[in-house]
Parts: structure tokens; C-alpha cells; sequence
């Protein structure tokens, strides 16, 4: 069910759905403890629903886009609905890994037992880094390849019918990683381990190799930029989950051996 799009309020000046016709987890994230800014996230998804059902987007606020106006608040406002109840559930303490019970999964006699640890630690460092200030999808979508026999294989998730359950939400994480100092601190956690966690728009996550010419490097988000960079992050995993559906993919990105 979606709200109804006229009984908008604001927040610092932009238009807001009101909280409780927000999906019923943005009402416990609000008064939550657990997260470094429960207030600013949820006014950040109020906002983000208010936008796009009400179409207060650059896009259509042109009078030559005029005539697509209806269609958009219609298709992004449905869109939005689903990215906000998405991402309302991704922040419930519930719905994160056990990092532990993870790790004590772990078959010993698995080919790459050494390589899956190393990506356990991997996401565990990024957990104490950032908490609950990324959606759990953050974490699983790091852990994912450990569900593939070969953590390197290099998979499409928009072509694989194994991963259609998941494409949607880990690929709005890889997208909305792109926002760089975040991006670095992934590739800096991850290379002290030997490895990159890797996303090409195909759109696959693999786990890859530093190679001999790569060097583990050390960064940290500035402690000034940390809560901006993270809201950042926060609001393009929104979009890029809302936006998901409509983005065109080619097999093309990784055919083997085209003759064209
Ligand atoms: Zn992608």
C-alpha cells in the first residue's frame, strides 16, 4: 500500500511524508539507538518517498518534461514505496549477519577455506568500521560470494537466474558504493587482506586477487566527512534501488569470444 501523496509536511524546508505513513520499521528506526543518526535517516527516507511520488525532482520540474510528469510520480512513486519498506527492514538490528555463526560455517575442507576467512574478516573490519550506519545489505552483499563454490567466479546477477531473488538490493550496495571515500574504505579494508571486492556493471561482485603490481594501501574516512559520506551513501542506495528495474543491461559487457 502506498500513502497518499497529498498530505505532505516538511523537513528543513523540503517536502516529507509524514512518519507514520512511512513503512512501520522507519517508526522504530526513528527512535532507535542503535545507529549513529536514526532522526536524519528517517527525515533522509521521508523525503526521498515525498520526491519522488510528488515528482519535486529536477527532471520534472521542467516545462518541456511537462508531459511525462504523471507517469513518472505514478512509476518512481511506486518505485520509491518499495525502496524505502526495502531499506526500512535493512536497518532493523535484526536483519544484520552474525558474523560469528558465519565464520563457524565454514567448511575446513573447502578448496578456498583460507581465501572465504579472508572475506569473513574482510566485511567483520568494515562491521566495526561502520556499524549500523550501512544497511545490513551492505554486509551481506560483501558476503555473497561466499554462497558460490568459487569465490572469483566472475557472475552477472542481472543474467544469473541464480541470483534474481538478490540482483535488486546488492547491486543498489554496489551502486551506491561508487560515493568514492566510501569506495575507498571498502578497497583499503579489503587490500590488507590480498583482496578487492570488485563490481562490473554486468552487474557481478566477485572476491579478486590484489595482483603483484597492487599494494595494500591504509585510508580512513576524514571523522568531518564521515556522517556526510554515509547520508550520501544512504541516499543513492535509495535511488539506485528504486531505479533498478529500469536499467537496461547488456550481455554484451562479458561475452566471451563475439563475433559480431
Ligand atoms: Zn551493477
Amino acid at each position: 500500500m502506498t500513502t497518499s501523496p497529498l498530505n505532505l509536511m516538511t523537513i528543513n524546508g523540503e517536502p516529507a511524508v509524514p512518519l507514520e505513513a512511512m513503512p512501520e520499521s522507519w517508526q522504530r528506526i526513528v527512535a532507535s539507538d542503535w545507529m549513529t543518526e536514526p532522526r536524519v535517516y528517517t527525515a533522509m527516507a521521508q523525503v526521498f518517498l515525498a520526491k519522488n511520488q510528488q515528482g519535486h525532482i529536477l527532471f520534472a520540474e521542467r516545462p518541456d518534461t511537462a508531459h511525462l510528469k504523471d507517469a513518472y510520480c505514478k512509476g518512481n512513486g511506486l518505485l520509491a514505496w518499495e525502496a524505502v519498506s526495502h531499506f526500512g527492514e535493512a536497518f532493523l538490528p535484526e536483519s544484520y549477519p552474525d558474523m560469528q555463526q558465519i565464520r563457524e560455517s565454514l567448511s575446513v575442507n573447502d578448496q578456498q577455506n583460507q581465501e572465504r576467512l579472508a572475506l569473513i574478516n574482510v566485511v567483520n573490519d568494515l562491521f566495526n568500521e561502520l556499524g549500523y550506519d550501512v544497511p545490513a545489505t551492505f554486509y551481506w552483499t560483501f558476503l555473497h560470494p561466499l554462497q558460490r563454490s568459487d569465490l572469483f567466479e566472475v557472475r552477472s546477477f542481472r543474467f544469473s537466474e541464480r541470483d534474481l531473488g538478490i540482483a535488486r538490493k546488492f547491486d543498489a550496495i554496489l551502486h551506491g558504493g561508487y560515493v568514492s571515500m566510501l569506495r575507498r574504505l571498502i578497497d583499503s579494508v579489503s587490500s590488507q587482506y590480498g583482496y578487492f571486492l570488485e563490481h562490473g556493471c554486468g552487474c557481478e561482485n566477485h572476491l579478486a586477487k590484489l595482483k603483484p603490481c597492487d599494494a595494500p594501501f591504509t585510508y580512513t574516512i576524514p571523522t568531518e566527512a564521515r556522517q556526510k559520506t554515509l547520508r550520501a551513501f544512504l541516499w543513492s542506495v535509495m535511488e539506485e534501488y528504486m531505479l533498478f528495474e529500469l536499467r537496461s543491461a547488456t550481455r554484451l559487457v562479458y561475452a566471451d569470444n563475439l563475433a559480431l
